[in-house]
């Protein structure tokens, strides 16, 4: 994105429009710090300027075009060859079985409007959960994936560190029995890292509620969450688990 100099009258309107800080004003005129911006195209989409400045540059790069994809909702596999910005989670595990018994879905959630996130940061992260036994989704159902060059450990392509998304989710699954060493690694990791993130856990029911997962969290730390969403499973199972 960026903004016409000529026609810009430096009135300041669009400055808190933006979703992540990147527009200021240098010498009564507005400018955009490509580094920080996303690429949501709130600015221009919203038509906030009274001058009509804002004009979207051509995305040349892949991660330009990745920024674009995570960070404009109204975009949605462009680009990527992946709708939206991950899996649909728990939604469709009636069908699809992504989430097996013995196993806990992962997702989590990096950046927010107003906090972005850096690929260097969403890499930390997804490193550290591997090495705590995530085992992520596969590129085919989450763009993430598609920048790992090891899927195995979450490192992803040195050329995307400096990319900078709205939001974006690191997703995939762990063994039941795992999941305290994730929570721990987790936990280490939010210290190292300029964002935030929220943490979602899948969890199939199999008979024995979510009282073995309440234990977990509460074992370390962690408040008994507040929101959930229930898939109560009326699709016709592909899967036998
Ligand atoms: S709203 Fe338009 S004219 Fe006003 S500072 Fe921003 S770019 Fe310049
Ligand atoms: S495209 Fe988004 S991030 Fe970039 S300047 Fe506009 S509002 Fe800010």
């Amino acid at each position: 994105m960026r903004i016409d100099a000529e026609k810009c009258s430096g009135c300041e309107v669009c400055l808190p429009y933006c979703n992540v800080g990147a527009i200021s004003l240098q010498d009564d005129v507005a400018v955009i710090n490509e580094k920080v911006c996303v690429e949501c195209w709130v600015c221009y989409r919203n038509q906030i300027c009274p001058k009509d400045c804002f004009e979207p540059t051509p995305l040349e790069s892949q991660g330009e075009v990745f920024k674009h994809v995570l960070s404009d909702p109204t975009i949605t596999s462009e680009g990527t060859g992946v709708p939206g910005r991950g899996t649909e989670e728990a939604k469709t595990n009636d069908v699809t079985g992504r989430f097996p018994g013995d196993s806990y879905g992962i997702c989590i959630d990096m950046g927010r409007p107003g906090v972005g996130a850096y690929m260097r940061d969403v890499e930390k992260v997804a490193m550290a959960v591997a090495g705590a036994g995530v085992r992520f989704a596969s590129p085919k159902e989450t763009p993430l994936s598609g920048l790992m060059t090891d899927i195995r450990n979450g490192k992803i392509r040195a050329d995307f560190l400096d990319v900078h998304v709205l939001s974006v989710i690191i997703e995939g699954t762990c063994k039941r029995e795992k999941l305290g060493p994730v929570l721990e690694a987790l936990l280490k990791v939010e210290k190292e890292i300029d964002t935030v993130f929220s943490l979602g856990i899948v969890s199939m029911s199999v008979g024995d509620g979510d009282e073995p997962l309440l234990k977990t969290l509460q074992l370390y730390g962690m408040e008994r969450p507040r929101r959930g969403k229930v898939n109560v499973g009326l699709g016709k199972p592909l899967y036998k688990g």
